[in-house]
């Protein structure tokens, strides 16, 4: 049986089961005063929305759409989950164009709806990285292509370094290797932009592996960590004794490369870090972490809430209600 085939995939009302049953494992929560209760009324019948709630505290009408990126959309319900499930399970991602014709909707709808996914992706409390003393890889690297330069394809290729690099997106990649994957796109690569970013999300307790790159040292990170062990690309070591590598961001990076350059081929920079949020999300809840694709749609499921993205958001022109 096709996963696409389960019973919430292709219904509207046990899709919103489903998702009740994730957003609500305790009994349906009030958005408006919080009350969490088995007993507060289901609204039946045709007068009423489907899945539409009645607070028995505050009396408000609610569902388990309000407040999280599927709110107040056209879209069927299972068509939005369909659409999860699809992007947490395509490794490299999943096209708009592609989307369009899996789900059959407009291409548009499927980019807004790709968009708002992107958004539950996020993690909105993101904890420290290397709490439990284990390692965090920490690596930098380049997409798009220089002004007046032929496309790199950066396969697995070298690095652009010098000059080549100052007209490229940067990302700098953390990946702890007992959790989560966080990237970034800034603005340039060095100590001055790097180190608050390692300050706000490796523990100090944590380990951290870089690769002999002159920002990593001038940031003293031997004295911030427990420890900051390098190993020398230039001079073909790529692992020492005691698992010091960078290899897992390195393979990480190669991953994101193939998805940008192959799925989605043309990333404009106000977008790329929600792409980059796919790939860090998809990367941090991975197989080889013990996550099946159900396992991982159901986690983005789970962040849904807090998060709805307007068409005015998205792309900083007119607000449109495309869905
Ligand atoms: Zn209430």
């Amino acid at each position: 049986m096709s996963a696409l085939n389960q019973p919430h995939f292709q219904d509207a009302d046990k899709a919103r089961q489903y998702l009740e049953r994730i957003q609500w494992p305790n009994g349906p929560i009030c958005p408006h005063c919080g009350s969490v209760s088995e007993d507060h009324y289901r609204l039946a019948g045709k007068a009423h929305r489907a899945g539409l709630m009645k607070c028995k505290d505050c009396r408000q009408q609610f569902s388990v759409t309000v407040h999280t990126v599927f709110e107040r959309s056209k879209i069927k319900l299972n068509v939005w989950l369909q659409a999860v499930f699809l992007l947490c399970s395509s490794k490299k991602g999943m096209s708009a164009h592609q989307l369009h014709r899996v789900l059959g909707v407009t291409y548009k709808t499927a980019w807004f709806m790709a968009h708002r996914i992107r958004e539950a992706f996020r993690d909105a409390m993101p904890g420290v990285m290397g709490g439990g003393g284990g390692p965090v890889e920490v690596d930098e690297t380049y997409y798009g292509k220089a002004k007046g330069a032929r496309v790199r394809r950066f396969r697995y290729g070298p690095k652009v370094s010098g000059t080549g690099g100052m007209h490229l997106r940067k990302i700098v990649s953390l990946v702890d290797r007992q959790g989560a994957t966080r990237s970034f796109h800034i603005a340039s690569i060095d100590a001055k932009n790097l180190k608050p970013i390692l300050q706000a999300h490796i523990a100090k307790q944590a380990k951290v592996y870089t690769d002999t790159a002159g920002h990593y040292k001038r940031m003293g990170l031997a004295k911030e960590y427990a420890a900051h062990e390098t190993v020398n690309h230039s001079i073909g070591e790529y692992a020492r004794p005691g698992g010091i590598h960078s290899n897992t961001v390195e393979s990480y990076f190669g991953l994101l490369k193939r998805g940008l350059y192959g799925t989605y081929h043309h990333v404009s920079e106000a977008h790329l870090q929600r792409y980059l949020q796919e790939f860090d999300f998809r990367h941090t809840h991975r197989t080889a972490a013990g996550v099946n694709d159900t396992e991982r749609a159901i986690k983005a499921l789970s962040q849904i809430r807090g998060k709805r993205l307007t068409y005015r958001r998205i792309n900083g022109q007119q607000a449109a209600q495309i869905d």
